[in-house]
């Protein structure tokens, strides 16, 4: 694995580019401030007429451009709108208009990987993928900062599309702890793989399990917050800080006891693994990125009716009484809706 830091970049690639970043959401807020704070002097956001995140931009005094005009202006376009709209948006305003030799980059591998979208030959397409949420993006930069990036290079037209990743990579802070070079089929299958498996599906029901374990056995909903819900974090902080051995060295021998005892009676190593390599073989095979377009072409029904189900749950009302309990969460908030 080959991992790069500040020093294997050339930063002063991109500050001498023009930048569009497609987007001002989560990653596209991120990317915009980073590079225009790391000295890229034209930066430009692109979004659609009468986006609900063009006064955000507008806050911040970033230049905003329709995705056309930012095509016909951009050296490198960085493209940060959801991915389920990046194939349409690249038919309909992009590849028309992007100027002969352009970077086209994104976040994540899915459209290209998938062919989704097949770019031009005559494009540079590279990819910047923070290992992390947009708001950590920007937040570890403002801090001194970064987030890990991966980068990998799916057209090479230039001649020099990896070292504009780098330098990019750079920018935006992710020389600062590692850029790792991959492509865009592993980033994009592990991603995919990640955050169905562990991060967002694993773990948001194993969480629901065990809150309505406890809440239907008659204990207070709050109790059930506090010991399925809140504690997560501290758990996951101390994972994060050095391994799950630091976890278990700071939790007492009866919780280690009983997460030897008791963590594969409920995650089955064998059975969950079996499903786990069907999860992958749908990702690998592109059977999950086909029906999720296809839900997103009948206006997606199924995924609407899912988020509306889980943000009626208790735990949510449980939480939000229990977090009004603990200002100092909400104080310095990662997100801020109106803001980013
Ligand atoms: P998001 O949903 O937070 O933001 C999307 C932005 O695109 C919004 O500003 C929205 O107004 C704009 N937009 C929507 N439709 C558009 C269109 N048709 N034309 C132009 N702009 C449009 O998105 P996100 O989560 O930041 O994801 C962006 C990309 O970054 C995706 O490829 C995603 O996989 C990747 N990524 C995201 C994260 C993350 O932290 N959320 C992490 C790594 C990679
Ligand atoms: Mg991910």
């Amino acid at each position: 694995m080959r991992v790069y830091y500040d020093r294997d970049a050339n930063v002063t690639m991109i500050k001498g580019r023009k930048v569009a970043v497609v987007g001002y959401g989560s990653q596209g807020h991120a990317h915009a401030l980073n590079l225009r704070d790391s000295g890229v002097a034209e930066v430009a956001v692109a979004l659609r007429p009468g986006s609900a995140s063009a006064r955000k931009a507008e806050a911040e005094s970033l230049t905003l451009l329709s995705p056309a005009d930012a095509a016909r202006w951009a050296d490198v376009m960085m493209v940060l709108a959801p991915d389920e709209v990046q194939a349409e948006l690249y038919q309909r305003d992009l590849a028309p208009h992007l100027r002969e030799g352009a970077a086209l980059a994104f976040a994540h591998g899915l459209n290209i990987h998938f062919r989704l979208i097949e770019p031009r030959p005559d494009l540079d397409v590279f990819m910047v993928a923070p290992k992390g949420p947009g708001h950590t993006v920007r937040a570890e930069y403002l801090k001194g900062g970064g987030v890990p990036c991966l980068v990998a290079v799916a057209q090479n037209a230039s001649g020099t599309a990896m070292d504009l990743a780098l330098s990019y990579a750079s920018a935006i802070g992710g020389g600062r702890s590692g850029v790792i070079e991959t492509t865009f089929r592993e980033e994009c299958e592990t991603d995919l793989f990640g955050e169905q498996a562990v991060l967002c599906g694993g773990l948001t029901s194993l969480i629901r399990a065990g809150f309505e374990t406890l809440v239907e056995a008659g204990y207070a909903p709050e109790m059930a917050y506090f010991e399925c819900v809140h504690e997560v974090k501290l758990i996951v902080d101390l994972i994060y800080e050095g391994g799950l051995a630091n976890m278990r060295y700071s939790v007492s021998n009866t919780a280690e006891y009983g997460d030897y005892l008791s963590g594969p009676r409920v995650v089955p190593p064998e059975k969950t693994k079996k499903v786990m390599r069907q999860v992958l073989e749908d990702i690998q095979s592109g059977r999950f990125v086909h029906d999720w377009m296809t839900e997103c072409r009948v206006g997606q029904p199924l995924f609407k009716a899912q988020r509306r189900r889980w943000a009626e749950h208790s735990i949510e009302e449980v939480g939000n009484r229990l977090r009004g309990m603990m200002p100092w969460i909400g104080a310095g908030r990662l997100v801020d809706k109106n803001k980013n």
